[in-house]
C-alpha cells in the first residue's frame, strides 16, 4: 500500500493502474477511521483491482470551526488499518494541496434541485457544497469505476447520486457507478461514528437511545392507522425524553427524493442528536 499526499501523484498511479486494464474503486473518507469505514474498503477491494482511500478531513464543508479543529485525526492508526483491510493507495493531501487559497475562501456553489434545502442541509449551510466540492474532485482525479458511500449519511449520498446523473455533468464522470452500504452499528444499536470518540463512556450509554428509538419506531409505525406524523412526534419526545439528549430534526421522507411523505413506504427517517456537545446522525428505513 501506498500513501500519496499530491494530486500529480496520484493521477500518475492511478493513471498507470488504468493502463493496465485495472479496475478502480474510490473510498472518501475524513479519517478516525471505524467498522464503518472499513465495511466501504472490504467491499471496494472485493469488487475492483484498485482500491484508493481517500483520508481528507475536508475544510470547506464545515460551518463550524470548533468542529472541525475537533475533528479526530489518526492518519498512521488509519493507514495500518487500511493496508490490513486491502486498500492500495491513500491519499491524504493537505488543505493546501486540494484547494487553491481562492478555492478555500470562496463558498463553492452546486444547484441540488432543493435536495440540499432540509434536514443536514438546512442546519449545516454550505456543508453539502462542500462535500460536493471536495467529492468531485477525488472524481476527476482518480477516475474510479466505482465510489462507495456509506447509508449513513444518507442524505450526502442521495445528493452525490444526484451529482453524479445531474444532467449538466452527464457524462462528466463516465460510467462511474455510485456504490450506498449499509450502516455498521455496535452490538448495542449505536450507529459508528468517528464522532463517537467524543464521547464520555456515559454519553455512549446515553446515546443508544436514539438506535433504541429509531428501531421501536417501526413498530410504531405499524400500530393500527399510525400516521407519520404521529411517529416523527414520537420519536422526537421519547429522545428528547432522556437527560443529555436533545433532538435538532427528525423527519421521515421519501428514500428517493427525500421529500416529506405521509406514507410508510418507501420512507427513511433520518435524526440528528445532540449528545452533550456532540452531534450524531443515524436514519432508519421503514
Ligand atoms: P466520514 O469519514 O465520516 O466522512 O465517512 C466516510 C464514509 O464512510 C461515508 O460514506 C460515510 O457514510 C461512511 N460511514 C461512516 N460511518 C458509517 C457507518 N457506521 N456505517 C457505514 N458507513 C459509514
Amino acid at each position: 500500500m501506498q500513501i500519496i499526499t499530491t494530486k500529480a501523484e496520484l493521477e500518475q498511479n492511478v493513471q498507470a493502474c488504468k493502463m493496465k486494464g485495472q479496475t478502480i474503486g474510490l473510498v472518501p473518507t475524513m479519517g478516525a477511521l471505524h467498522e464503518g469505514h472499513a465495511s466501504l474498503v472490504r467491499r471496494c477491494a472485493s469488487e475492483n483491482d484498485v482500491t484508493v482511500v481517500s483520508v481528507f478531513v475536508n475544510p470547506t464543508q464545515f460551518n463550524n470551526k470548533e468542529d472541525l479543529a475537533k475533528y479526530p485525526r489518526s492518519l498512521e492508526r488509519d493507514a495500518a488499518l487500511l493496508e490490513s483491510i486491502g486498500a492500495h493507495f491513500v491519499f491524504a493531501p493537505t488543505p493546501e494541496e486540494m484547494y487553491t487559497a481562492e478555492e478555500m475562501n470562496e463558498p463553492f456553489r452546486f444547484d441540488f434541485n432543493g435536495l440540499d434545502s432540509m434536514m443536514e442541509g438546512a442546519m449545516r449551510p454550505g456543508h453539502f457544497n462542500g462535500v460536493v466540492q471536495v467529492v468531485s474532485r477525488l472524481f476527476y482525479l482518480v477516475k474510479p469505476d466505482r465510489a462507495y458511500f456509506g447509508e449513513k449519511d444518507y442524505q450526502q449520498l442521495a445528493i452525490i447520486r444526484f451529482m453524479v446523473g445531474c444532467s449538466s455533468l452527464a457524462g462528466t464522470f463516465g460510467d462511474l457507478q455510485i456504490i450506498g452500504c449499509p450502516i455498521v452499528r455496535e452490538a448495542s444499536g449505536l450507529a459508528l461514528s468517528s464522532r463517537n470518540e467524543r464521547l464520555s463512556a456515559e454519553e455512549k450509554q446515553t446515546a443508544l437511545a436514539i438506535s433504541k428509538t429509531l428501531f421501536a419506531s417501526q413498530k410504531w409505525a405499524k400500530e393500527p392507522n399510525a400516521t407519520v406524523k404521529e411517529v416523527e412526534q414520537r420519536v422526537v419526545d421519547t429522545i428528547n425524553a432522556v437527560d443529555g439528549l436533545e433532538v435538532e430534526y427528525y423527519q421521515i421522507v421519501d428514500q428517493t427524493t427525500l421529500l416529506p411523505t405521509d406514507t410508510f413506504r418507501h420512507a427513511i427517517g433520518c435524526v440528528t442528536v445532540y449528545c452533550g456537545p456532540v452531534r450524531l446522525i443515524d436514519n432508519i428505513k421503514y
